[in-house]
């Protein structure tokens, strides 16, 4: 199993209140395959993939990711991990606006020994004459490809990706999820994405629908959907 998750559990300390916002989590992921977290707004979603990506830390459970348990790691291995192991895709693109498209992918760490070239993934994502503009210059759309491109560059056997269409409209979300499934099969990338949209879930091929911080249903499909072809 790639991705191994079990009961994994974290609480908040709110001042004098302890909120438990997960409650023992298990799950599974296949190596190359899609998982989906799906739940409302506040149901843990974020707090999960955190502590999938080695952001954040569980307070008990266990996390092997590729054969690695990321909860007896001390907080170097932890960094590295999250460095040379995960790429991260938000909401809200996360570029900086000041630099070029070229640059915003260079800020990654240890650029020069990334196993991917710039070019390559501009290319991948569709944006190769893009490569001297400012992220304000282009759309929404665009600059989620561009996050694309940086998360890939350094080649990570997991993509996280939280809301990764949480800002864009229809067409645009539908563009980058197509985008997303071509990085799993062009490059083998293993995707844990989260949502709160029910129709993302059959581009996966197992979602997990999270309630305040619990599992209440698995759903496995045989064959995950082509973007394209999801309507919502
Ligand atoms: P989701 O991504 O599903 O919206 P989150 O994981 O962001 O959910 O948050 C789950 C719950 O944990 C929410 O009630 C939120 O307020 C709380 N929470 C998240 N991060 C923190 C934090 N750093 N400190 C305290 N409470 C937090
Ligand atoms: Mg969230």
């Amino acid at each position: 199993m790639f991705i191994t998750v079990e009961n994994l559990k974290k609480s908040y300390n709110t001042g004098k209140n302890k909120s438990e916002v997960l409650k023992g989590i298990s799950i599974t992921l296949e190596k190359g395959q899609t998982g989906v977290i799906l739940g409302p707004s506040g149901s843990g979603k974020s707090t999960l993939m955190n502590i999938i990506g080695g952001v954040d830390r569980a307070d008990s459970g266990s996390i092997y990711v590729d054969g690695l348990e990321l909860t007896v790691l001390d907080d170097d291995k932890l960094t590295d991990y999250r460095r040379d192991s995960v790429g991260f895709i938000f909401q809200f693109y996360n570029l900086v606006p000041n630099l070029t498209i070229t640059e915003n992918i260079e800020v990654v760490s240890n650029i020069s020994k990334a196993p991917l070239n710039i070019d390559t993934v501009l290319r991948a994502v569709g944006l190769e004459g893009k490569k001297r503009s400012f992220p304000r210059e282009l759309s929404g759309g665009e600059q989620q490809r561009v996050a694309i491109a940086r998360a890939i560059v350094k080649n990570p056997k997991l993509l996280l990706c939280d809301e990764p269409t949480g800002a864009l409209d229809y067409e645009t979300s539908r563009g980058v999820l197509s985008l997303l499934q071509k990085v799993n099969r062009d490059f083998g990338t293993s995707i844990l994405m989260i949502t709160h949209n029910t129709a993302i879930g059959n581009m996966a091929n197992v979602v997990y629908k999270l309630r305040s911080g619990e599992i209440v249903e698995t759903i496995r499909h045989e064959e995950a959907f082509p973007a394209e072809r999801i309507e919502w």
